[in-house]
């Protein structure tokens, strides 16, 4: 028996809401709907940010202990709801099942840290007799709310993204209005019952589910917003600034990570690192592994090993337990990832392994003999495509991490300190790993990009800061 497709609402001023248009949600393995999603009017939209603007002087005044509990439930309630928010991630955005439960441990986390933010959140008093006009004055400054917080989230993660702007928005004091990816709206509004039932009170977070185009920019102009929270691709978020106007904003945009693998690199921990680095979730992690330079020294060896452990990948259904690498988002991407390999091989590129796609379900693949100028190398693959790059000299492959309009993280395998500490100095990104790769990130570490990677830090702690202003205050006694 087929099972029924759920009819889902939007949550906008602590009610269910349905809209007389609606879209479906696609499971992007199977191609079959299983929910529909209603279409939020401007109206919608638009009450969703009075709703927020009108609850934020009531919430900006909780007591920090109360919202410390109501984000503590929230990742409590998660906890206990894993599996089944697990299966939806796994349907919705096509992620392998075992990297759908981490997603939900991970969020269940963040929330977490939020809490504990939400006491944590201080300022400092300043030496006002350092100056001589401050004499005898007392001075000090608070960390305060902005307002109305517009979250706009990417397919990627559609749980774990969106807990990185929800967490630290609720814990500092600020409302919100959450407009997911088009393609992943069900996460969110699951999310939704979940801050519900934590006593979240009405208003203080709403969903409105829509495209970027529509619902995305009405979020974007709305005088009432003071902060716009934006992760997706750089040509959106530029967009996004430029219809903005004074707002504050937070980009979290894309990358084309690199990772260096040194001769003295331990292997057995570094191959399986790097495959898992470059194919988990497709690919389409901001942080994949999409430029691997090794040494010539040990590049024959690291391939064999490399492509061995490529080939051991179960490349499939994603609701499959053991399944590490499932479908696309869409076939359109998967369809352009295949096209770029292509082009790369026309270009003289060798493919190793992979490079063929069926439906919405790319091949995990792997390039030799590749240049900085193919699309594969210089742009954003935001699939499972990794090109290797036999390199000479440690300086000529850390100048070659660091040639890219972007910077977000990149990754360095070596035990010489020198070399680490010369690639911490000369790749300007937002996050560079030793003895691991780009991929690697824990939720309350900064994390943000420079360059065509964005703007500000996201992070629970500089979350919370990117989230507040600093209100100075002076007493003449
Ligand atoms: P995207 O196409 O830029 O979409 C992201 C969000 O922006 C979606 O909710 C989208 O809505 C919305 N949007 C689109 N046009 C808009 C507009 N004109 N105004 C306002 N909102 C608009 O990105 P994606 O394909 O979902 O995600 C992939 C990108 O995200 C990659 O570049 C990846 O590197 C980046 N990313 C970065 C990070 C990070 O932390 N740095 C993390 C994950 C992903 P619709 O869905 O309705 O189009």
């Amino acid at each position: 028996m087929k099972a029924p497709v759920w009819n889902l609402k939007l949550y906008v001023a602590g009610k269910w809401v349905s809209e007389k248009e609606s879209m479906p949600v696609i499971d992007k393995f199977t191609g079959e709907t299983f929910a529909n999603v209603p279409v939020a009017s401007r109206e919608t939209t638009e009450r969703a940010i009075g709703a927020a603007h009108e609850a934020f002087p009531a919430w900006s005044r909780t007591p920090a202990h109360k919202r410390y509990q109501l984000l503590s439930n929230v990742s409590r309630l998660l906890e206990e709801r894993r599996e089944e928010i697990a299966t939806i991630i796994c349907r919705e955005a096509g992620k392998a099942w075992k990297y759908s439960v981490g997603e939900v441990s991970r969020s269940v986390e963040t929330y977490r840290f939020s809490a504990e933010e939400a006491k944590r959140i201080h300022g400092e008093t300043v030496p006002m007799d350092a100056s001589f006009a401050g004499e005898g004055r007392v001075g000090y400054w608070l960390r305060t709310p902005l307002g109305v917080v517009t979250a706009i989230t990417p397919f990627n993660f559609p749980l774990n993204l969106v807990a990185h702007k929800v967490g630290p928005a609720l814990a500092v004091g600020n409302t919100l209005v959450l407009k997911p990816a088009s393609t992943t709206p069900m996460t969110a509004i699951k999310l939704a019952e979940i801050i519900e039932e934590a006593g979240v009170p009405a208003g203080v977070f709403n969903v409105v589910v829509g495209s970027g185009g529509t619902v995305g920019e009405w979020l974007t102009v709305d005088p009432r917003i003071s902060k716009i929270s934006f992760t997706g691709s750089p040509p959106v978020g530029e967009q996004i600034i430029r219809k903005a106007g004074l707002k504050k904003v937070t980009m979290e945009l894309g990358n084309n990570s690199g990772t260096i693998i040194e001769p003295d690199a331990d292997l057995a921990a570094a191959v399986p690192r790097c495959v898992m680095s470059a194919f988990a979730n497709s690919g389409q992690v901001c942080i994949s592994l999409q430029r691997l330079y090794v040494h010539k020294a040990i590049a024959k060896e690291f391939i064999r090993r490399f492509l061995e452990e490529t080939r051991k990948l179960k490349v499939g259904n994603p609701l499959e337990k053991d399944c590490d690498v499932g479908p696309m988002i869409e076939e359109k991407e998967a369809i352009r990832a295949e096209e770029w390999v292509k082009e790369a091989v026309r270009e003289g590129a060798k493919v190793l392994v992979g490079g063929k796609r069926e439906g919405r379900v790319m091949q995990p693949t792997v390039l030799v003999n590749v240049r900085t100028e193919m699309k594969v190398m210089c742009q954003e693959a935001f699939a499972p495509l990794v090109s290797i790059y036999e390199y000479g000299k440690f300086e000529d492959a850390v100048a070659m991490v660091e040639d890219s309009p972007y910077g977000l993280q990149a990754g360095v395998y070596t035990n010489d300190l020198k070399k680490a500490m010369y690639a911490v100095d000369r790749i300007n990104v937002g996050g560079v790993m030793i003895n691991d790769t780009s991929i690697f990130r824990v939720d309350h570490m900064p994390y943000g990009g420079n360059k065509l990677s964005g703007l500000g830090r996201e992070g629970v702690r500089f979350a919370c800061e990117e989230m507040t202003s600093i209100k100075m205050v002076m007493i003449k006694p």
